[in-house]
């Protein structure tokens, strides 16, 4: 029988059937438009409300700064595009990290041909960024900051609460967004109690369906810059008629999340000590950076080329990425800027673990990485 071995849960998670089920309820028995006032209607505005409730109180936000969006990614460029509008009478200079996910990057890439200014911090090699870097890089008219929590190739948990009080002791009026699609609840994570001004999330990252992200905004930016003009939506912020199915299945993913929390973290953990002790063990095997987080790890072959891993692998049913899934076949932005030496450079892959990975997957990962090792070195 051919059996998936899922280890890439850092593209996007498996769905539990739970979630599939909240959502077809949704979609079978309450498709009422929520903004409609007949009961039918008013099904749907419940299914939303009570959607955003769940994920606001898991965040530790007041439910009615939590906008929904079609995906991290849209929340990323609203925070970022309107955050910068925001501070457009105080300054134009952005500071981000080199390490950001493409969402962000090519969001202050777009912002640069308007005329702003970015400034990248560069990781050091073990993929850290620091809160001092962002102290130095700082300028007068500085009007954001954008840093991630979780990095999502290395696993490394970046200083985003370092930051805010940073950005306080030092008196700068420079907003704080967080994209913590890769950290929200994995990893602590609290807006309101560091003082992060935007977060953004997105639900297939953790077990909700694709297609659904959100966008926390603190109650000090009263005036944030829609994105979609229309209906008025999203209290006027974001507009178009609510994905209602997309939310039950993102809220009912974070409440099976939020279940034996500790435990599932603890668990993630374990599977990722277990299997870089596994992997360490095959010739020439090195762990890339010094990522923390409990769901991502980074090891290199050097000498066998990434993409190759992944599709003789990936053959196989095992299911792991070369970097980045978002950067189809290009070699990663991430690595790259580790600088690593080219031959381990190419050679990166990133294993990421869910609450349902078990030791029967890091087996046959190991398996056939030695396999595939040992294939290559007899076509030699
Ligand atoms: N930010 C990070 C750190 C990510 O890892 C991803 C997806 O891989 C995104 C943003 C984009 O999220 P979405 O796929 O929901 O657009």
């Amino acid at each position: 029988m051919f059996f998936l071995h899922y280890l890439d849960n850092a593209a996007t998670t498996l769905v539990p059937e739970e979630v599939v089920q909240a959502m077809e309820e949704a979609l079978r028995r309450h498709s009422g438009n929520p903004s409609s006032q007949y009961p039918f209607g008013q099904d749907g505005k419940d299914i939303v409300e009570g959607g955003r409730m769940v994920i606001a109180k898991a965040l530790g936000c007041d439910k009615e700064r939590l906008f929904f969006t079609s995906c991290g990614t849209e929340s990323d460029v609203w925070a970022i595009r309107s955050a910068v509008w925001h501070g457009r009478h105080k300054g134009n200079h952005i500071i981000t990290t080199a390490v950001e996910h493409s969402a962000v990057l090519e969001t202050c890439k777009w912002l640069e041909t308007e005329g702003c200014r970015v400034t990248y911090l560069q990781p050091d090699k073990t993929g850290m960024v620091s809160a001092q870097q962002v102290r130095e890089a700082l300028q007068e008219d500085t009007v954001l900051v954008s840093m991630m929590l979780v990095n999502n190739e290395t696993g490394c948990v970046f200083p985003v609460a370092e930051v805010a009080r940073l950005l306080r002791e030092v008196g700068s009026t420079a907003l704080l967004h967080c994209d913590a699609v890769q950290g929200f609840l994995k990893v602590p994570c609290d807006p309101v109690g560091w003082g992060v001004d935007l977060m953004s999330l997105s639900g297939h990252k953790l077990g909700g369906p694709k297609g659904i992200g959100a966008l926390y905004i603190s109650p000090k930016l009263r005036n944030f810059r829609p994105l979609l003009p229309g209906g008025g939506q999203e209290q006027g912020l974001r507009s178009g008629t609510e994905a209602t199915a997309q939310i039950a299945g993102f809220a009912k993913a974070v409440e099976l999340r939020l279940e034996n929390y500790d435990e599932k973290i603890r668990h993630m953990a374990e599977m990722k000590a277990l299997c870089l002790e596994k992997l360490l063990t095959l010739p020439d095997v090195v762990a890339v950076g010094g990522g923390t987080a409990p769901h991502i790890l980074a090891v290199s072959l050097p000498g066998y080329p990434s993409g190759n891993i992944v599709t003789d692998l990936g053959s196989q049913g095992i299911c792991i990425s070369a970097g980045s899934a978002c950067h189809k076949g290009k070699s990663s932005h991430v690595v790259s800027a580790l600088g690593l030496p080219k031959r381990t450079a190419a050679g990166v892959i990133r294993i990421s673990f869910s609450p349902e990975t078990t030791v029967e997957d890091i087996e046959a990962l190991y398996e056939a990485l030695r396999k595939h090792q040992a294939n290559r070195c007899s076509m030699l």
